[in-house]
């Protein structure tokens, strides 16, 4: 095992990792901005590096600072967390270069799933389902409309570059085509530096159901069930839950066995998340794979009983995976919301202020807070608003939202917007405790819940 790693990251993530890191004896590097001096990630490192001025782009995307406070820290391996630089396959070379571990996939995998068409290739030949659609070369718009035709209307038009919602565009029927086409394909290029499209069938009703899978160097690979984040707000995230409701378990399964064969595909190494579309039907199609350790990843540690980072340290190191396909089970019901900094007046844009009060829910084998601020502290405009994630378990869903629903009356944050008092409605919401839903979930509660 490492005894000494660099975490380049700042927030409730990197918190969350030297926890799992100092439980395992090994020490923590931690790297700042000038804008995270004070922050709570500092203080619970062994040793901190400044990177930079607050501007991402000057500290913690600055692949070479991190590698000089790597070097003269004597960290040999450095965690990326998510965002930031967790999926840059250049970071990933860098470090290898200059002899440092990356906590991660390889930098072929990396790769391998940052084009979405490519992505695709990979998958439709490794037998995973996708959704019928068109991932070529060939990017002529007769050709591409053609191919909409043919899966039948509606379709999603995406950046095969995209990420975050970027560069999507349903059309509901033909004559929307070339204006959604040409809308999708400027979006792409001005936001990934790459106009090429992919076309799909747009599913109407799709839930979003992902896999957590695993896998060693010495060829093991296994899942660790599943999670459902259909409940979405312009394509992100608001609240997940494990395991996915209403799944028969030979579907599970079966989903397990794809995702497990996703990440085979790729030579994959370490934590990695196979995102699905679910239909009504039972049928689920490959979206994308994302090659690192997810923000909800907390709802699978709570019902597989297991410590994520921990597996991912182990294997980073060259240990086999701790446990195999038959040890792993699932326990009871998980829900996780991501409680941010944003005003539901102002349409939920991010807020920035100072956490004059704050009182988490106290923690308990019901209820996990992962946070990387402390009262006092400043949210600026500078990061991702997210302010903490609250997690809770219990036996079965209903338990684990009455939990959920205590937890959040509990919760008090003054100084500024938060998206509490939204977050409550929807954990109260009739619909969501019946599990009425999929992707369109927000957007057919709106009255309710705005
Ligand atoms: P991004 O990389 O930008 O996050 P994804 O391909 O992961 O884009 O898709 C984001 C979201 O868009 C999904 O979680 C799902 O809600 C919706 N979506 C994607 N593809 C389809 C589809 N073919 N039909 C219906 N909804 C889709």
């Amino acid at each position: 095992m490492f005894t000494k790693i660099l975490i380049a990251n700042r927030g409730e993530i990197a918190c969350r990792i030297i926890e799992t890191a100092h439980k395992m004896g090994v020490k923590c590097v931690a790297v700042y901005s000038e804008a995270d001096r004070n922050a709570r990630h500092v203080a619970l490192a062994d040793e901190a590096f400044l990177l930079g001025p607050a501007p991402s782009r000057d500290s913690y995307l600055r692949i070479d600072k991190i590698i000089e406070a790597a070097k003269i820290s004597g960290a040999q391996a450095v965690h990326p967390g998510y965002g930031f630089l967790s999926e840059n396959a250049e970071f990933a070379k860098a470090l290898a270069e200059n002899g440092l571990a990356f906590i991660g996939p390889p930098v072929g995998a990396i790769e391998a799933m940052g084009s979405k068409s490519a992505a695709k290739t990979i998958m439709e030949n490794a037998g995973v389902p996708l959704v019928p659609g068109y991932h070529g070369d060939d990017q002529s718009r007769e050709l591409i409309k053609a191919e909409a035709a043919r899966c039948g209307y509606p379709v999603l038009l995406k950046a095969v570059a995209g990420g975050g919602g970027k560069g999507m565009r349903v059309v509901w029927q033909e004559s929307e085509f070339d204006e959604a086409f040409d809308a999708a394909k400027r979006e792409g290029e001005s936001s990934f530096n790459n106009g090429d499209l992919l076309v799909e069938k747009y599913l109407t009703k799709p839930r979003h159901v992902e896999l957590q899978v695993f896998c060693d160097r010495h060829g093991n690979g296994v899942y660790l069930g599943d999670r459902d984040c259909s409940v979405q707000r312009r394509h992100q995230k608001v609240i997940e839950e494990a395991p996915a409701p209403n799944i028969s378990d030979e579907i599970r399964k079966a989903m397990g066995e794809s995702a497990v064969q996703a990440a085979k595909a790729i030579d994959y190494v370490g934590a990695g998340t196979v995102e699905f579309l679910y239909d009504e039907d039972g049928s689920y199609y490959f979206m994308e794979m994302n090659t690192r350790l997810q923000v909800e990843h907390p709802v699978t540690e709570l019902v597989t009983r297991q410590d994520l980072v921990e597996w991912q340290l182990r294997v980073a190191a060259g240990q086999p995976l701790p446990l195999a396909q038959s040890d792993i089970s699932l326990h009871g019901h998980s829900l996780e919301v991501r409680v941010y900094a944003e005003d539901p007046d102002a349409d939920f844009t991010p807020a920035t202020g100072t956490l004059d009060y704050l009182r988490t829910p106290v923690e308990s084998k019901y209820v996990r807070v992962d946070t990387g601020v402390i009262e006092g502290d400043t949210v600026s405009h500078y990061y991702d608003p997210m302010i903490a994630k609250l997690i809770v378990w219990d036996e079965s869903r209903e338990l684990a939202l009455t939990r959920m629903q205590q937890a959040l009356e509990d919760y008090r944050i003054c100084g500024l917007k938060t998206n509490l008092g939204f977050l409550s409605k929807l954990a109260g919401s009739e619909s969501f405790r019946r599990f009425d839903v999929d992707t369109g979930f927000i957007e057919r509660h709106h009255d309710q819940l705005f």
